[in-house]
């Protein structure tokens, strides 16, 4: 089996009500730039990274992964995709030029579309083809219906039909309002709407100060708030320790994080307790593998961010020991062939061969219109 051509993809799904905000970003749609491997056998294998639908930018990422990184896949066989993974990684000239941003984005993509390719040419969904089991539960949170630009009312009957009509039985709302007594505020509605059983998580995002993030972070607990969610500076393990130290709710991040080694760092600082890499943002599935590994040692459950919008990170939460509980948004479920399923709060696994990611007839045909 040998690679004979890379196609570069972009797809722009519409976000819920056409349009969302959290506390640094508002976008109407969700960028899926990425690439179909194509092969001799005729199997064609789909990755793509997640972005906020910029065009500019998801060309230079679906350039990068067609132009930059194809040559050195052309003839290569895809089911060895760890060592193309380090070929094309450490070993080419890439590397020199960006070890994060744009060119891991676009690395990324490739190695979701090579295990596609790698479970397709088995016959197998992927999660099968790595050792899980479909009898292993994989619990669904939902986090379409906290955004920072609903309305209190909106935000409250969108987490009472979460759990009262969908079933879910936990629900992640957005925090880092400019005035932190709205947060508070927000925050006390859902849980007088939800009960005390219902989980609730918050996400600030990365916008707060380390200041006002202890402070809010402090009042967290009243409401037995699961995690607090990027709550400063993505990159900065120092004051996520800090924090650690200052307040009692469990901290969350991982989704801006490109390198096992930064997941390495935060985690040995004690700066993070909820470990959330994503396939999307770190060079694919190889590397979230190291990051799942190494979070598990450290005894941290692992809740992957959903830049793939759950599509890939389903098949090795039904693998990965660290993994029982998934992010859900339902943006790109209408754009995807094999859109992923939820019954009773919890993934269903899937059955079709493949990673997850093949998008359907009609949305290659959209594809020409972005
Ligand atoms: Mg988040």
């Amino acid at each position: 089996m040998k690679i004979t051509r890379l196609q570069p993809i972009i797809l722009h799904a519409p976000v819920t009500r056409g349009g969302i905000a959290d506390s640094t970003h508002a976008i109407s749609h969700w960028g899926a730039p990425g690439v179909a491997i194509h092969t001799d056998t005729g199997l064609v294998g789909y990755g793509f990274s997640g972005t906020h639908a910029h065009l500019p930018t998801d060309k230079l990422i679906v350039e990068c992964a067609v132009d930059s990184y194809g040559p050195l896949l052309i003839g290569e066989d895809p089911r060895e995709v760890r060592a193309l993974w380090e070929k094309l990684h450490k070993h080419s000239p890439i590397y020199w030029v960006g070890r994060a941003g744009i060119t891991h984005l676009a690395l990324g993509a490739i190695d979701i579309a090579l295990w596609d390719l790698k479970a397709k040419a088995a016959g197998l969904p992927l999660w099968k083809l790595l050792g899980g089991t479909a009898t292993k539960r994989v619990e669904a949170y939902n986090t379409d219906g906290g955004w920072l630009n609903w309305p209190l009312e909106t935000l409250v009957s969108d987490c009472r039909r979460l759990v009262e009509t969908d079933g879910y039985r936990a629900v992640k709302i957005k925090v880092g309002s400019p005035n932190p007594s709205t947060d508070l505020r927000r925050l006390e509605a859902v849980r007088a709407a939800l009960g005390l059983e219902i989980r609730i998580m918050t996400d600030a995002n990365g916008k707060l100060t380390l200041p006002d993030a202890i402070r809010l972070g402090r009042r967290l607990a009243e409401f037995d708030v699961v995690w607090f969610e990027e709550p400063t500076t993505f990159d900065d393990v120092l004051a996520h320790q800090r924090l650690a130290e200052a307040i009692e709710t469990p901290i969350a991040l991982g989704e801006q994080l490109y390198l096992a080694h930064q997941f390495r760092d935060f985690i040995h600082a004690g700066a993070v307790h909820y470990v959330q890499p994503d396939v999307v943002r770190l060079a694919g599935i190889t590397e979230w593998w190291q990051v799942a590994d190494l979070a598990h040692s450290y005894s941290l459950p692992v809740v992957p961010h959903v830049g793939d919008m759950c599509q890939v990170h389903q098949h090795l939460c039904f693998v990965h020991p660290g993994c029982a509980l998934l992010e859900y948004i339902p943006w790109l479920r209408d754009w995807m062939r094999h859109p992923a399923q939820i019954r009773d709060g919890h993934f269903v696994a899937p059955e079709a061969p493949g990673a997850g990611m093949e998008p359907t007839e009609e949305a290659l045909r959209t594809i020409n219109r972005v």
